[in-house]
């Protein structure tokens, strides 16, 4: 899988891919993360890539130009499954989403700054928005990333052991159960028996049954999903 990302703050990405379980995915080949800054494409030797709002009003936006050309550019090189603008009105992102996105093959990432970018090239553009949730950060390239950490770690590989993800919180409309490690008695806190009772049938229908109970506490409403 292809992931490419147009930013201007593309610092801000490298080092989240660099370090993180995506760096595996790349070393083992499983999924690229190109970040493209924008400026490359800016509409003169200024490096200009946004401007004043019509009708006024604080704040700059993303121009038509620059982003057209950089997504057209892009475009002429490879067929993307879906053109994403990370964006604070988009449809909110879920497990089911990253689930869906983690089968394409290659996913072009629109990151904004300042007010947004100019309308006309989501209109024109963009196939798909999508919020990380109901709050205003002051740039996109947090959302792809989080956005591109959701789908990297599904890729089959990606995690050491490739079920896990299987059993991470949202698959199945159930939170994760609650995990353990040793030792068996920390100042008397003790791990629950069945852990220890070395038998898989009782272990896996102890965890079904406390996933259900967390969630019907904290998350009722996904068991109605
Ligand atoms: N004026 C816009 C917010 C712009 S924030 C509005 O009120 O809707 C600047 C950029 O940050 C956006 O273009 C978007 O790419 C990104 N961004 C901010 N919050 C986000 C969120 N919750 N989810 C996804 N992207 C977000």
């Amino acid at each position: 899988m292809r992931i490419d990302i147009i930013s201007v703050l593309p610092e801000l990405l490298d080092s989240f891919f660099t370090h993180s379980i995506l760096k595996r995915a790349k070393e083992k080949n499983l999924l690229d993360i190109i970040v493209h800054p924008l400026r490359n494409w800016a509409v003169n030797e200024y490096g200009q890539v946004d401007d004043y709002q019509y009708g006024g009003g604080a704040g700059m936006v993303m121009m038509c130009e620059p982003l057209a050309n950089a997504i057209e550019s892009l475009q002429r090189e490879r067929n993307y499954d879906e053109v994403i603008y990370m964006s604070p009105d988009g449809k909110l992102l879920n497990q089911p989403m990253s689930n869906a996105l983690s089968l394409k093959e290659n996913l072009l990432i629109i990151s904004g700054h300042y007010k947004g970018i100019d309308e006309r090239i989501r209109e024109h553009f963009i196939t798909m928005e999508i919020s990380i949730g109901d709050y205003v950060l002051s740039g996109g390239e947090l959302p792809a990333a989080v956005l591109s950490d959701a789908i990297g770690r599904l890729l089959p590989g990606v995690l050491n052991d490739e079920t896990s993800a299987l059993f991470d919180s949202f698959q199945d409309n159930l939170l994760a159960p609650p995990v353990y490690t040793r030792p068996a008695d920390f100042r008397g806190w003790k791990v629950p028996e069945i852990l220890l009772s070395g038998d898989p049938a009782k272990v896996a229908a102890w965890r079904y049954e406390t996933a259900l109970q967390k969630t019907a506490e904290k998350r009722p409403g996904l068991l109605n999903d």
